[in-house]
């Protein structure tokens, strides 16, 4: 018999064709990280505020000067363009962008070309 050599088309998807597996979502490369030093917060809000990727929320507990300071609840979506440390009034935040595979190191430089 040759029924395993040959099967009919209309068998479609069983037609002896592996299936395709779905393929995974690319994973999102994180372009920035940001950094946050507590103790010198005072709890304005204005980084969270003017972060354009939500990244930062305020947080519940105090620092020691009695202030809730800002908190990466989203640190994925920081894109490293320190716009929270160009509002900070006590230079208490501040981002940087990570090097892209391949590229030498980070730089703050490498919008300006
Ligand atoms: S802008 Fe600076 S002082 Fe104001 S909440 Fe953010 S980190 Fe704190
Ligand atoms: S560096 Fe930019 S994206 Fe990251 S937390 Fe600061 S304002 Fe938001």
């Amino acid at each position: 018999m040759t029924q395993d050599s040959e099967k009919p088309n209309a068998a479609g998807a069983e037609s002896g064709e592996p299936a395709a597996e779905p393929k995974p979502a690319p994973k999102r490369r994180q372009r920035g990280r940001v950094f946050i030093n507590e103790e010198r917060c005072k709890g304005c809000g204005l980084c969270i505020t003017f972060c354009p990727t939500h990244v930062l929320e305020r947080a519940s507990r105090f620092n020691t000067r009695g202030y809730h300071p800002p908190v990466a609840t989203h640190p994925e979506n920081c894109t490293g363009c320190d716009i929270c440390g160009h509002f900070c009034p006590d230079y208490a935040i501040y981002g940087v962008r990570l090097a892209e595979p391949g590229k030498p190191k980070e730089s703050k430089d490498d919008d300006k070309d």
